[in-house]
């Protein structure tokens, strides 16, 4: 049976001399692994070799997806990513890194979310445009945090961002003390911190901005930095390991 999708690559791996083993996110069928035959050859039916962040109309052989499916047809679509721009940005190229990594790690093959495909091949977009100020970065973060949190959304492990998950307690920026616990998946008052070693104080800006994400568009630097450490923390908590690509964000 052969299925057409939109898909974006999130991963992509040698297999053999001519061949790879390539990861898209498709926005109807979800994450899919197909192999491309002959991928890596001269004249390769899908225009040579295929680089993450390519996007276009798939259609692919599904197996019975207890192997891999594969890939018959690849069609670029122009537009949605400027790779010129993209590869000569580290840090833009790292935090869409980041993103195709949470994707691939966080998603179950064959579960469809396409909220959350709208969202990646947006990011991936905004990240790819032309800088005019250095302030960009910035917003490269704030958006890259929302991102975060639609994909912990999407797959049902949001921590709890507007209550003390303990008290039930909800948020109020006047708390004077705020604290985010893995362990309890989420916010936890001042009154509550006694009872979760793990808990992590974090500063009145950021929890504002982790409790009401539109703050983020206009969070500092320190603050979104902050924010995205929690995130981080939480996500490298449900791996068991931190994202390969959470030290090249968090480290600038
Ligand atoms: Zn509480």
């Amino acid at each position: 049976m052969l299925t057409n999708d939109h898909g974006i690559c999130i991963r992509a791996v040698d297999y053999s001399e001519t061949s790879q083993v390539v990861t898209f996110f498709a926005r109807q069928t979800g994450k899919v692994p197909v192999i491309a035959k002959g991928a890596k050859r001269q004249k390769s039916s899908f225009g040579g070799p295929i680089e993450i962040f390519s996007y276009g109309d798939i259609v692919f052989s599904d197996s019975g997806r207890d192997k891999l499916a594969t890939l018959a047809e690849f069609e670029p679509l122009a537009g949605m990513v400027n790779y010129p721009v993209l590869s000569a940005d580290i840090f833009a190229l790292n935090a869409c890194l980041l993103a195709a990594e949470l994707v691939n790690a966080l998603v179950n093959d064959y579960d469809p979310h396409p909220g959350l495909f709208d969202s990646l091949l947006q990011f991936i977009h905004d990240a790819s445009q032309e800088r005019s100020s250095n302030d960009e970065h910035r917003k490269i973060l704030a958006n890259l945090i929302v991102f975060q949190q639609v994909l912990l959304t999407e797959i049902g492990l949001c921590p709890v961002l507007d209550y003390c998950v303990n008290c039930r307690n909800r948020f109020d920026s006047r708390w004077p003390e705020t604290y985010f616990s893995n362990n309890a998946r989420g916010l936890i008052c001042r009154d509550c911190q006694g009872a979760f070693p793990d808990k992590i104080r974090l500063t009145a800006e950021s929890a504002k901005c982790l409790s009401d994400s539109k703050l983020l568009a206009s969070a500092s630097q320190n603050t979104l930095k902050n924010v995205e450490d929690i995130l981080i923390r939480y996500i490298t908590d449900m791996l068991g390991r931190p994202p390969r690509m959470a030290k090249y964000i968090l480290n600038v």
